[in-house]
């Protein structure tokens, strides 16, 4: 039987995960080895009882008693705190889902990877916060990584069975969000409501608000070039309000390939838990006389700043995307709070981004993770800064 762990099981990709685990037969058809969550006890407990799960474990201390309560009497172990997270990680199994949010999401991936694991890698944190760390370690311990971000996805199926010499250019799509067609005034002025009413996909909060400020994007260019190690101006982005066609790869005989399927993340999570084969999965099929036109634009860096930063961040690798995201975390904890506009999370992060390059740990190769929490922690710390005067100035 194989064994599982779901890293941020109560998360939007940790419960379409389980979706399709039950689906899969569940408890009959897989060993749960761990499931983590954060707050949401109530459902980490369910999701551990619905797959007799051996570990349970919330990311949070003061949740822990609570834990124990909802799980008493099932023979599921409960633990918390972030080092219990990191050690759920060091229990065998064949296959991990990291569905975190956010930088900590980092230390159990590594920690997978550090044993060889095969992992399904849903929190692009990671390969943003220390990309050339990641494949690294997964190179010289045999891992395997599964790219679940659909963009990554399509490009990993597309590039399936081809030469990368002979590839010329990969193109991931963007839906363009919720202000796609939005003027800069009107887009300055938006709420968080507006902000995080994704038009096609369904997902976390803190991800949707990427999206409309296609900070999302910018993540995912830069995972693009860790992932796939293509330079970066063989990377583009798209963007395809109907979210259907999820990338495309050139190769130099001018051929692309797509990679189209239903806006829903069990198509990629689904890929990833079946392979190397592929399997049933229950998203809707595509109807293209249906849909009838699938459209495409360029992106506009001037509505939508974070791409250009982007563009920065691959040209200097090194550290520079750990303080890329942590300035964009910062950034968007204070838009949620209300303390700060909308497009100051692309100031913040600019900002930010020109405070810390001076320092030697910037454009640095990481060789530990140590230096990687190092660059997030000093990257957090002038966002705070950036964010403050920000804030003021409102
Ligand atoms: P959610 O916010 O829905 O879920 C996050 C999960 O992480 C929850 O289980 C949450 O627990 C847990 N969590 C939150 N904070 C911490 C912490 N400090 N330590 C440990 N666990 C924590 O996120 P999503 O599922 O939307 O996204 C997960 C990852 O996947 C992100 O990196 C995102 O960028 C990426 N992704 C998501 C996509 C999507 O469609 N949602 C698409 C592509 C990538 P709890 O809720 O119990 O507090
Ligand atoms: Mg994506």
């Amino acid at each position: 039987m194989r064994s599982l762990s779901i890293f941020g099981a109560t998360g939007s990709i940790g419960e379409s995960t389980f979706d399709l685990v039950m689906r899969k037969g569940g408890p009959e058809a897989f060993r749960t080895v761990a499931l983590t969550g954060g707050r949401n006890i109530r459902r980490l407990a369910e999701m551990a009882r619905a797959l007799k799960a051996e570990l349970a474990v919330t990311a949070h201390e003061d949740c822990l008693p609570a834990l124990r309560e909802a799980l008493a009497g099932t023979g599921t172990e409960a633990a918390g705190g972030a080092q219990a997270i990191a050690e759920a990680a060091d229990r065998p199994a064949d296959w991990t889902m990291s569905a975190i949010v956010g930088a900590a999401g980092l230390v159990p991936g590594m920690r997978a990877l550090k044993h060889g694991r095969t992992l399904a890698l849903a929190n692009k944190e990671s390969l943003v916060t220390a990309g050339q760390l990641l494949m690294r370690t997964a190179e010289e311990n045999g891992a395997t990584i599964l790219p679940v971000d659909s963009e990554h996805s399509a490009v990993f199926q597309a590039l399936a069975g081809e030469d990368t010499a002979c590839v010329e250019r990969v193109i991931i799509t963007a839906s363009g969000g919720p202000f796609r067609d939005w003027s800069l005034e009107r887009i300055r002025a938006c709420t968080v409501a507006e902000a995080q009413a994704h038009p096609n996909w369904s997902m976390g909060q803190r991800i949707s608000i990427d999206s409309a400020s296609m900070f999302n994007k910018a993540l995912e260019l830069i995972e693009t070039r860790e992932f796939f190690g293509f330079e970066p101006d063989r990377i583009e982005a798209v963007v395809h309000p109907q979210s259907i066609v999820h990338a495309l790869v050139g190769f130099c005989d001018g051929g692309l390939m797509a990679h189209l399927g239903p806006a829903d993340m069990r198509h990629a999570i689904g890929f990833a838990l079946n392979w190397p084969g592929r399997g049933e999965v229950p998203v809707a099929r595509i109807d293209l006389a249906q849909i009838a036109s699938l459209t495409f634009q360029k992106p506009d860096e001037e509505r939508f700043p974070a791409l250009r930063l982007a563009r920065n961040v691959m040209a200097a690798r090194g550290l520079s995307g750990a303080a890329f995201n942590a300035a964009k975390e910062i950034a968007l904890d204070h838009f949620i709070a209300g303390r700060i506009g909308f497009l100051d999370m692309a100031a913040v992060v600019e900002e930010t981004l020109a405070g810390v390059s001076a320092d030697p740990l910037f454009g640095k190769v990481p060789d530990a993770l140590e230096e990687v929490l190092a660059m997030d922690h000093l990257a957090r710390k002038a966002a705070e800064e950036a964010a403050g005067l920000r804030q003021q100035k409102r």
